[in-house]
């Protein structure tokens, strides 16, 4: 495991923390911060929502209930898997999944670090654009890049493989050949480059030794956002979705910037809310208003499949790669965990719509963390902004989508679902 996999989503530690706190139910006070406040009534939303950005794994069936029956609950009609892995590993199982709950889960390939580790044999970028066309043959709708391409994976001793390496031209232009969505995570807030201080709202849940300026040979993050940039550009005809607001949250008006120069660049909602709901709430709002075509909604969550035993060198525990032996298993069957995780992640949906909907000053941030004192400001989007931004774009980018959901159980109404 190399220093790539230290600094990783803050909701992966989240989920697994609400699985270990064996107490942490919504009527019971946690002993840390945490999305639902004790006693507050759950947020219900009474709208169709997609989830663009679930990590699922290949999970056990106990785990794919379990996700089904939180998605209920909240309101989710389906989500996308953006861990459907490669086709000589889980995506085959994946794919049975997606098939078996017709509509509620759509599958996405992965490419990480381990995808890239033969970078350096001749014909590994061939290799790369043939296991694009295995996975769309067994049935994905797009694929998911995640941010330790330009920041981790190597290309030789201490030289970082670039996004816009033109070695990696024929695998975005087939990406948009294929027609799969790319679901881009690249870099991470631009305050990971600069060290912490007090008055940081990441203060309290990344210590020094996470920040990025600390690793030797990373990429300045203006670097990443314009390697990605270049992609973009160079490759109008394939559909690129920034996850996590493209990386440029604290700054609406250079992610403007960008969506007006690449009409192929989309992003999503998920796991920034920290430094959106600090932002002036009126700009927030006005910037959905104008960008209301071009942003969907992902919450990363996670479905129940484990993590990583907590240590020094996983405080950020996460679920992949599977085969990891410090990987921690949570027991699907043990009704007590599974609870306890759904009533995280219910409470997780709870949050993330709030925000969105209301204008309310007190809000917690989705998920579970330690910056457990930060409030945020809501951004009341308007009704018409909402529909396109929890379902209509993503069923406009994915060809089907809006005939999918109608096969499913119609959702109980927003008053009749309880967690
Ligand atoms: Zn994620």
């Amino acid at each position: 495991m190399g220093t790539g996999f230290v600094n990783l989503s803050f909701w992966a530690l989240s989920t697994i923390a609400l699985v270990l706190a064996p107490t942490t139910t919504l009527s019971q006070p946690a002993p840390v911060a945490k999305a639902q406040e004790p006693g507050k009534s759950l947020y219900k939303t009474k709208y169709r929502v997609i989830d663009v950005h679930i990590h699922g794994g290949a999970p056990r069936q106990e785990a794919v209930a379990a996700e089904i029956e939180v998605m209920d609950c909240a309101g989710i009609i389906a989500a996308i898997n953006l861990d459907g892995g490669r086709s000589d590993e889980t995506l085959a199982a994946a794919i049975k999944l997606e098939k078996k709950h017709a509509g509620r889960f759509l599958t996405f390939a992965k490419f990480t670090k381990k995808d890239f580790a033969r970078v350096r044999e001749p014909k590994f970028f061939d290799g790369l654009v043939r296991e694009l066309e295995r996975a769309a043959k067994l049935g994905i709708h797009g694929i998911k890049i995640w941010k330790d391409l330009g920041m981790w994976i190597e290309d030789g001793p201490g030289k970082r493989l670039r996004l816009d390496d033109p070695r990696l031209d024929p695998f975005w232009a087939k990406c948009g050949e294929l027609r799969l969505l790319v679901l881009i995570h690249t870099a991470d807030p631009k305050e990971y480059w600069y060290p912490l201080t007090y008055n940081s709202l990441h203060y309290g849940s990344r210590t020094e030794d996470d920040q990025m300026y600390r690793v030797p040979g990373m990429p300045r993050w203006e670097d990443l956002i314009a390697q990605r940039d270049t992609v973009i550009k160079k490759h109008p005809k394939t559909t690129f979705i920034g996850a996590h607001f493209g990386s440029m949250t604290f700054d609406l008006q250079g992610l403007a910037q960008r969506l007006d120069r690449y009409p192929n660049f989309y992003v999503e909602s998920s796991a920034r809310l920290r430094i959106l709901g600090h932002l002036n709430p009126k700009a927030v709002c006005d910037f959905f208003v104008k960008y209301q075509d071009r942003i969907l909604f992902g919450s990363d969550g996670f479905v129940l499949i484990g993590g990583y035993k907590p240590g020094r060198d996983k405080r950020n525990v996460l679920v992949y790669p599977l085969d990891d032996e410090d990987r921690l298993s949570v027991d699907g069957k043990d009704a007590k965990v599974v609870r306890c995780w759904k009533d995280g992640q219910v409470g997780m949906y709870s949050s993330y719509f709030e925000y969105f909907e209301t204008d309310r000053l007190d809000l917690v941030e989705p998920g579970s963390f330690g910056a457990g004192w930060l409030r945020l400001a809501g951004a009341k989007l308007p009704p018409e902004v909402l529909e396109k931004f929890y379902h209509a774009n993503a069923e406009r980018l994915i060809p089907g989508l809006d005939r999918l959901w109608l096969y499913n159980r119609p959702l109980k109404s927003a008053s009749e679902r309880s967690p």
